[in-house]
């Protein structure tokens, strides 16, 4: 089961401490730095994370992860499961279309 309190998340020991997630997340706090036997690690506050994922782009040592649901996602509608969406609004940065993947699922039945 997926913890989404913590969907993005931190491998800690592929981080090297470089800040790079720091300088490109637009959310000040939304990552805290911490030190595992003398060195540099930065951590996900989840608390003020929106979930965009430009550190997972721009962190160059695979440190940074998300869980990703979506195969369990589609069994689950084509069982006959009722699934409601709720987009987060960083959609609106992620995707300039966003209005049409919203139609598209509508159209397979997702409320
Ligand atoms: S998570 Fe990645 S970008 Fe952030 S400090 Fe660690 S290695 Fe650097
Ligand atoms: S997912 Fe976005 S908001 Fe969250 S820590 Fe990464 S860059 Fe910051």
């Amino acid at each position: 089961m997926y913890d989404f309190n913590n969907l993005i998340y931190l491998k800690e020991e592929e981080c090297v401490g470089c800040n790079k997630c720091v300088v490109e997340c637009p959310v000040i706090g939304a990552n805290i730095a911490y030190l595992v036997d003398g060195k540099n690690k930065v951590k996900i506050n989840e608390e003020k994370c929106i979930h965009c994922g430009e550190c997972i782009k721009v962190c160059d040592h695979n440190a940074r992860e998300f869980y990703d649901d979506t195969e369990q996602f589609f069994k689950d509608l084509a069982s006959g499961k009722k699934i409601s969406l709720i987009a987060a609004p960083s959609i609106q940065v992620n995707l300039d279309n966003y209005k049409n993947l919203f139609g598209y699922f509508k159209s397979i039945g997702i409320n």
